[in-house]
């Protein structure tokens, strides 16, 4: 008689207690929280020109719901924290909200933003707690930046970055998403702006999460090409890491300053070692970036739910996490949520 073969799908009941894992063995540890689904810009291959249907306000998780889902994600181990979006920055609260999370003991917290408005916010929010910040660009060209984001405003960006560094966020990562026959000619002229400006710069492949659905593999480019271009600029040395991340990271073998990282997150994906949650503007709870089902945490929080009810749906969901999603198979299926929906 055939072994039973496990079925994910069907896994049997959530622990109760104990780390919050997966059937897979992999724990959770790291929560994006996206605080809002407007953004101040209009990237190509995040979102159409016109925007998206925007959500009301009370339709947003308050800033006591995220303070109250972090503290209970933080009671279940959760050490890492992002704060994203949308573009974060344009929620009024931001501040407050990094204030909460970053009393958490222990947090790792960081927020990702285009840095339009770090000129006026970074000084805030390193008061609230915010110690690091990841900004996203995805071109040094005024002009094509103003082509990619459908607003000319490189040079509200580079203000912004300065404005990380007077007010000691460090380390100031750059977000690049490299797009073939757009961008791709960059990669030297990053890594040039990591090693001059300090700066950790991470290559990220394109990934199907735009939300006009142009996205086709031909423009999506390998971090291993990303890599190969940089290598015959510069001279680089692998970093060593503590455990499974999805960079590959590099230093300057000549010691200048600034960090370099590939992710492959198309070519080849982390699954396997992927720690990650996110939790949406509206309160879903995803255990993927693709993942085509959702909990409804919001739901559960405005109808009095207490904090064990919650932390049962967590387990529930994550415990019926995939292997990994199925990007590189004929079945892939693309989840309705574009990036800025899901909070990247
Ligand atoms: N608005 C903020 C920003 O742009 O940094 C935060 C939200 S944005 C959705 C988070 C990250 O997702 C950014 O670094 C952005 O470049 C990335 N992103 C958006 N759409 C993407 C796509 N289709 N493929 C890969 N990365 C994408
Ligand atoms: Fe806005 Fe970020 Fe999406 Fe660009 S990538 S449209 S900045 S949410």
């Amino acid at each position: 008689m055939a072994a039973p073969t496990y079925d994910w799908r069907n896994p049997g009941p959530a622990p109760t207690e104990g780390p919050l894992a997966d059937t897979f063995g992999r724990v959770a540890g790291d929560l994006r929280i996206s605080v809002i689904d407007k953004c101040n810009l209009r990237c190509t291959y995040c979102m159409p020109a016109e925007g998206l249907p925007w959500l009301e306000k009370d339709e947003i998780l308050t800033v006591d719901e995220i303070d109250r889902l972090a503290r209970l994600f933080h009671s279940l181990g959760v050490r890492e924290f992002k704060i994203t979006g949308g573009e974060p920055t344009v929620r009024r609260e931001l501040p407050e909200i990094v204030r909460r999370v970053c009393a958490l003991e222990g947090v790792d917290v960081s927020i990702t933003t285009n840095g339009l408005l770090l000129d006026r916010l970074a000084g805030p929010l390193r008061e609230a707690g915010l110690r690091r910040v990841t900004v996203s660009c995805d071109s040094l060209l005024s002009h094509r930046y103003a082509e990619m984001t459908r607003r000319d405003a490189f040079d509200k960006v580079s203000e912004g970055l300065e404005a990380a560094r007077a007010a000691g966020l460090d380390p100031i990562k750059i977000n690049c998403v490299v797009i073939r026959g757009t961008n791709d000619d960059e990669a030297v002229d990053f890594a040039r702006l990591a090693r001059e400006g300090g700066y950790d710069v991470r290559f990220i492949e394109y990934m199907p999460l735009d939300a006009e659905k142009t996205w086709e593999r031909d423009k999506v480019v390998p971090a291993e090409e990303t890599l190969a271009a940089v290598s015959a600029a510069f001279d680089l040395v692998p970093v060593a890491q503590d455990s499974p991340q999805p960079a590959t990271s590099f230093r300057f073998a000549d010691g200048a300053p600034g960090a370099l990282g590939f992710i492959p997150s198309v070519t080849n994906p982390f699954c396997e070692s992927c720690n990650r949650m996110r939790v949406t503007a509206e309160g879903a709870f995803r255990v993927c970036l693709f993942a085509l089902e959702e909990t409804d945490l919001r739901a559960a929080l405005r109808s009095g739910a207490d904090d064990p009810a919650v932390e049962r749906m967590i387990r529930e969901a994550l415990w019926h996490k995939w292997p990994g999603h199925k990007i590189n198979h004929p079945d892939f299926v693309r989840p309705d949520r574009s990036m800025s929906m899901i909070g990247g």
